[in-house]
């Protein structure tokens, strides 16, 4: 069969784009279709605006704890729409150089959305069609707007936080996942009076419960109103904003209602069906360990497949795919110790089992844990207090789970996530020296565990 291409790929974001790269580096002939704009959700409307977001409301402490280290500072006033302005050339500068890698990488972006015909033909909206040998679908994923009540589209979603034309001075969250209590953080130091509701009993289901109750304390002392357990009935337009009806029975008028209540893979319109490709009940495109559909040419990697939805696994994922298709080096990624961090302030930084789960898989556990002021708060005179936690199975003596709270939790994750993912045993752990005076020191130099714990305690 004749092909136009060895590679097409749907979706220039994270894993589209290493894919591409790594495929033709392997020398493969590759197109990559984009119909909004090259980096996808991380760098046009995920993490990295985010980012970028949470380091400007650090200000807000920065300016506050400066007092404590005799610093004077005068009147500070926060203006948004120089952050957008800032945030916007960033990620048009970030957007721009992965075209330029595409480019000299030797891929051809098609400025266009992509659907599939067949399990190896594609059309373009820009009326081109083309076939290919193999096809990878790397569309990404959508906000998903929950719960389905009457008014529920006068609210945001990430996509549309990130440019409000005007800064929301009260801000209703609705959701406790990542998204949510990042935002609620980040309003709140920015200056909005914010609001959480959700409808559980704590923030972060699936997180380490001693972090849950941790972070859940530090968005209250930041002024955060949390609203556990309830959630929006009715959203009203009103006179300079949104009447919100809660489940709980006490209304809120706010000027911005964020919805962040999960993402749903892009699987609609793409020509799945017309290919024949399979998908899992919630939408996203089922996969094998190398990324493969049902259908031999056809391939899906990151948050399409909804497997663990983090832009560096979706790297890892079109980088393997590449590799094994088109480098004669079959490979498939290892998920066991990806760290992940969550940036409130402050921060979680995580890897691992959490209790709950490490308690299910083994027999017994010792948990170590240290909690204690930072240098810092001791001159600022904030009420902050940094928790660390090791999980250690008691039979092996390996570090099973590393979870922390506290500043650059995320940077000490990403660290740690190296031992356990070389089997660190807490006596590894222990015969590091430490490095004072920091605030990972505390990890190599607990040395009495807190609690034993058993499958039956
Ligand atoms: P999450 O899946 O993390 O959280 C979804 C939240 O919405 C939960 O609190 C959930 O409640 C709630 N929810 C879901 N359905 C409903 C409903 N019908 N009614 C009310 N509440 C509901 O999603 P996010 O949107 O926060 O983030 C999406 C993904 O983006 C994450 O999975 C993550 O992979 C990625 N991400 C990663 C970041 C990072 O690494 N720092 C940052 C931001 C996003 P409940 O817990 O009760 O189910």
């Amino acid at each position: 069969m004749n092909f136009d291409y060895d590679l097409i790929v749907i979706g220039a974001g994270s894993g589209g784009v290493r894919a591409a790269r790594v495929a033709a580096s392997h020398g493969a002939k590759v197109a990559i279709a984009e119909e909004f704009r090259v980096g996808g959700t991380c760098v046009i409307r995920g993490c990295v605006p985010k980012k970028l977001y949470v380091l400007a409301s650090r200000f807000h402490d920065e300016f506050e704890d400066a007092a404590g280290f005799g610093w004077r500072v005068g009147d500070v006033s926060f203006d948004w729409a120089s952050l957008v302005a800032a945030k916007e050339k960033e990620i048009t500068r970030l957007s721009d150089l992965y075209a330029e890698t595409l480019a000299s990488s030797g891929v051809e972006l098609v400025r266009a959305r992509a659907m599939l015909t067949d399990p190896n033909g594609v059309r373009f909206s820009n009326g081109r069609s083309a076939r290919a040998r193999y096809i990878l679908v790397a569309t990404g994923g959508a906000p998903a707007l929950a719960p389905h009540i009457p008014g529920i589209e006068f609210g945001v979603s990430s996509n549309e936080i990130f440019d409000l034309p005007k800064f929301p001075q009260r801000l209703l969250i609705v959701g406790a996942g990542y998204i949510a209590v990042e935002f609620a953080s980040v309003f709140a130091r920015l200056g909005a009076k914010t609001h959480l509701a959700y409808r559980a009993d704590l923030p972060l289901r699936g997180f380490d419960d001693d972090l849950r109750t941790r972070l859940c304390d530090a968005l209250k002392s930041a002024g955060v109103e949390h609203r556990a357990g309830a959630l929006p009935t009715r959203v009203t337009k009103c006179v300079g904003g949104l009447e919100v009806e809660m489940s709980d029975g006490a209304p809120l008028t706010v000027d911005c209602l964020l919805v962040a209540t999960g993402r749903r893979p892009m699987t609609q319109n793409l020509g799945l069906e017309a290919a024949g490709v399979a998908l899992r009940e919630n939408g996203a495109v089922a996969v094998d360990a190398h990324s493969r559909t049902n259908i031999n040419s056809i391939y899906a990697v990151g948050d399409v497949t909804d497997r663990l939805n983090l832009t560096p696994v979706a790297i890892r994922e079109g980088q393997a795919f590449a590799d094994s298709v088109f480098g004669e080096t079959p490979t498939t990624v290892d998920y066991e110790h990806t760290p992940s961090a969550v940036f409130t302030t402050p921060e979680i930084g995580t890897v691992g089992l959490t209790e709950a789960e490490a308690l299910a898989r083994h027999g017994a556990l010792d948990i170590y844990e240290a909690q204690f002021r930072p240098m810092r708060a001791t001159l600022s005179g904030r009420g902050e207090r940094v928790y660390m936690k090791l999980i250690v199975d008691a039979a092996s003596g390996r570090v099973r789970g590393a979870h922390i709270f506290g500043p650059e939790a995320g940077e000490m994750a990403q660290l740690v996530a190296i031992a356990l993912c070389m089997g660190a045993t807490k006596s590894d752990f222990d015969a590091t020296m430490a490095l004072h005076p920091t605030m990972a020191e505390e990890l190599v130099t607990m040395r009495v565990p807190s609690r034993r714990l058993t499958a039956q305690s």
